[in-house]
Parts: structure tokens; C-alpha cells; sequence
């Protein structure tokens, strides 16, 4: 792979900006050594500086269910920018994309869109804080809701579930008013509500948790959360901002009939501008400013461009057999990959669930993040850098989900594949 270009822009990048860039997991941490600088994409495919085509599946961290470039995409942001990037005032398509939300997300009633998935998050925080006078919230291991402050915590040392701060910068007083406990294990949610149900106004999960690998709930572990919360009087809190419009159209409430309180959207709403919404029951939305008292805004919320970007997005997701044709790409490169690792005799533990997807470089089973931890990380990278060196871009990160689009075809698939029996030959 030719790199003489991005290296210099790497250099050149780390000169003026934190790391070299913008988001830390861009710099490849995860798996050693620089990234490769983004010229322009088409499809499924990338095409870096110096003139690699990768085969993408990260696409952008999720967004681009319809791949790089989509000519709807681009064809609704360009009519959209002609008219004015961004007014201030009410504009009609934030309706539009509003009752696409409503109509397809089946416990959202009302939404209020925002820039980030990460300000969706602490927005619906805030709401459920506000809506029950309560100020606990429970976050589980291993989930991911963006970096605001309670939420960048982790389980204290010894038995204490109450959160201390993963990032400096985090007050200890504000990082104890989040507990904590480990996904799909129901034993310690009960016992943390006996302990503190009371005050607790919600519990915040991924309910298909994408951000440690992704990973499965157990059987009814969605439910019995739910049966909990609501015997306490709390609100459940679905992120769905990676598993919305991946694992079901409607999310993962939608493939599970389970039903939160509140939920949370981002990346594919946006069609790979900034967005991210929060919605729910009207009766919870409704005390929202202005028509409520808890106050939430944004100078660009609900932007023209952003909006655009999404309703296309949708449009497009939504003609007959779409959706569940990258469901079968996803299904059908998964059962591949894994046939090849077992040919090499690399030990892997599969997920997948809609078009999210995962590959641990472990025997499994994973339910949780201390298992998914336990993952041979070093593996993972060797296998990183050889399907990268082959032409297929994978998360710099085992601990990521693979995203898979429209875009993502035979050609693609066969590519990838080959890719993948000599990468793990390499191993
Ligand atoms: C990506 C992600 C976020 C954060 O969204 P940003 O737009 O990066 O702020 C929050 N929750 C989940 C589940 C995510 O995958």
C-alpha cells in the first residue's frame, strides 16, 4: 500500500491539531501505527491520498448505510445548500424527518433533533433527571453514549457500583451520581435497585451494545430491565444511535418489542452530516422548552443540510428490500469470514444482529465487556493490517462494529474475502 502522502500529511496534522485529529479512535491506537488520510468515496469503496481503493466497513463510524457519495445524498444536500445552510427559524424539513422518526421508531412519539449523538445523550439525561426529580443514573460496562461528563465513568474499585471518572477533567461529585454494572447480568441490576431504586431516574444502555465489539442481550434481558424500571418508577433510556436503522429499522426496540422511556438517535438519521435526535412519549417530551422547563437548545439544530442528508437516507433505506438486503450482505459476509478463520485455525467468536457486526479474536462466549476485554487484541491487529493491506479498511479497533451499506456487492463481498483467507494465513 502506497503511503508516502498520508504520511506527510500525518506529520504536517500532529503539528496543529490534538493527536493529529479530531476524534481520538481515528488515530489508530487500537491497532499501531498512522491512519491514512480520506481523499474522497464512492460506494463502499475509499480512496486515500496517495490512491489506495479500500473497501470500507466503517463508513464513517455508521452513518453511510447507503455508502460514500449516494447520488440521492448528494443530489438533497446540494438543492438543500442552494437555499440556505442554515436559518434559525422553523423549516419544513424538520418536520418531514420528524414524522419519518415517529412513523418508524415505534415508542417515539415527539423528538427534538440535535447536533450529536453525543448532546442527544446528555440531553435525554437531562429530561429523565428533570422528569423525575431524581438525580442517579445507571450506566452500563462497556456501553458508549458520547463524552459528556456523567457519562465518561466506570465502575469503581471493590464491590462500590458508584461511577468514578475515565477521563480527567470529570468531577468525582458529578461522577457519583452514575452507577454502574455490567450488561446482561440481571443478578446485579436487581440488586442495585433494591440498594438505590428510589433515586435512580434512569437507566442508560445500547441495547444492542455496539462500543466494546458488538454484543448480544440475553434472553429477556431487555425486557426485565424494562419490567424494573417501571417497578421503581424510572425511565429506560435506549441509545440507538449506532443499533437505529442497523439492527432493525426501527432499532432495536423494534426487533425485540421492547419499549423505552426515552431513545436516542444519531449517525444514520444524519446520513453522514452532524446529527442526533431524542425522543419519546409526548407526555416526557412535553416538558422539554419551550414547552416544558428543562431547557435544551441549539443554534444549528434541525439544519437544512443535516436534515436533507437524512430524509434521503431514509427514502432510500425504506424502498422494498433495501434495508433487509444489507442485512444479507451482513449475514452472508459473516458466515464466510467465519468459515475462513476456522479453515486457518484462528479461534473467533462472531456477532451480528441487522447490519452491525463483529469478529472477537476469542474463543466466547462474549455477554459482557469484562469478556469481550479479554479478546486477543494483538491478533486483532495483525488481521487489521493485513485486510488493510489487501484493500479492505476494518475498524482500527477490536473493539468496534463492522458496518456494512447498499453499496456493499458481490464484488465487494468476493474482494473482501480474499482479503480475509490470506490475512489469516498471515496470522
Ligand atoms: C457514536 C455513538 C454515540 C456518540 O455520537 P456522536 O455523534 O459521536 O457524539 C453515542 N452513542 C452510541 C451508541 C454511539 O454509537
Amino acid at each position: 500500500m502506497k503511503s508516502a502522502i498520508s504520511q506527510s500529511l500525518w506529520k504536517e496534522a500532529n503539528r496543529v491539531l490534538v493527536g493529529g485529529v479530531n476524534s481520538p479512535v481515528r488515530a489508530f491506537k487500537g491497532v499501531g501505527g498512522d491512519p491514512f488520510f480520506a481523499a474522497s468515496g464512492k460506494g463502499a469503496r475509499v480512496t486515500d491520498v496517495d490512491g489506495n481503493e479500500l473497501i470500507d466497513y466503517v463508513l464513517s463510524w455508521g452513518p453511510l448505510i447507503l455508502g460514500h457519495a449516494h447520488p440521492r445524498v448528494t443530489e438533497a444536500v446540494r438543492l438543500a445548500l442552494e437555499k440556505g445552510s442554515s436559518f434559525g427559524i422553523p423549516t419544513e424539513a424538520e418536520i418531514r424527518l420528524a414524522e419519518r422518526i415517529v412513523e418508524i421508531v415505534p415508542s417515539i412519539e415527539k423528538v427534538r433533533l440535535v447536533n450529536s449523538g453525543t448532546e442527544a445523550t446528555m440531553s435525554a439525561i437531562r429530561l429523565a433527571r428533570g422528569y423525575t426529580v431524581r438525580d442517579l443514573i445507571v450506566k452500563l460496562e462497556g456501553c458508549y453514549h458520547g463524552h459528556a461528563d456523567g457519562l465518561l465513568v466506570k465502575a469503581g474499585s471493590g464491590l462500590t457500583t458508584l461511577g468514578v471518572p475515565t477521563s480527567p477533567g470529570v468531577p468525582a461529585a458529578y461522577a457519583s451520581c452514575t452507577l454502574t454494572m455490567p450488561y446482561n447480568d440481571l443478578d446485579a441490576a436487581r440488586a442495585l435497585f433494591e440498594a438505590h431504586g428510589e433515586n435512580i431516574a434512569a437507566i442508560i444502555l445500547e441495547p444492542v451494545p455496539g462500543n466494546m465489539g458488538v454484543v448480544l442481550p440475553e434472553d429477556g434481558y431487555l425486557q426485565a430491565l424494562r419490567d424494573l424500571t417501571a417497578t421503581y418508577g424510572s425511565l429506560l433510556i435506549f441509545d440507538e444511535v449506532m443499533s437505529g436503522f442497523r439492527v432493525a429499522m426501527g432499532g432495536a426496540q423494534a426487533h425485540f418489542s421492547v419499549m423505552p422511556d426515552l431513545t436516542v438517535l444519531g449517525k444514520v438519521i444524519g446520513g453522514g452530516l452532524p446529527v442526533g435526535a431524542y425522543g419519546g412519549s409526548e407526555e416526557i417530551m412535553d416538558r422539554v422548552s419551550p414547552v416544558g422547563p428543562i431547557y435544551q437548545a441549539g443554534t444549528l439544530s434541525g439544519n437544512p443540510l443535516a436534515t436533507a442528508a437524512g430524509i434521503a437516507t431514509l427514502d432510500v433505506l425504506e424502498e422494498p428490500g433495501v434495508f433487509n438486503g444489507v442485512v444479507e450482505t451482513t449475514t452472508k459476509l459473516g458466515a464466510e469470514l467465519g468459515a475462513l478463520a476456522r479453515e486457518a485455525g484462528v479461534p473467533v467468536f462472531q456477532t451480528q444482529l441487522g447490519t452491525m457486526s463483529c469478529m472477537f479474536f476469542h474463543d466466547g462466549p462474549i455477554k459482557s465487556y469484562s469478556d469481550a476485554t479479554a479478546s486477543d487484541t494483538k491478533r486483532y491487529a495483525k488481521f487489521f493490517w493485513g485486510m488493510l493491506e489487501r484493500g479492505v479498511y476494518l475498524a482500527p479497533s477490536q473493539y468496534e462494529a463492522a458496518f456494512t451499506s447498499i453499496a456493499h456487492g458481490p464484488s465487494e463481498i468476493d474482494q473482501t474475502l480474499s482479503a480475509a483467507k490470506a490475512a489469516f494465513a498471515a496470522l
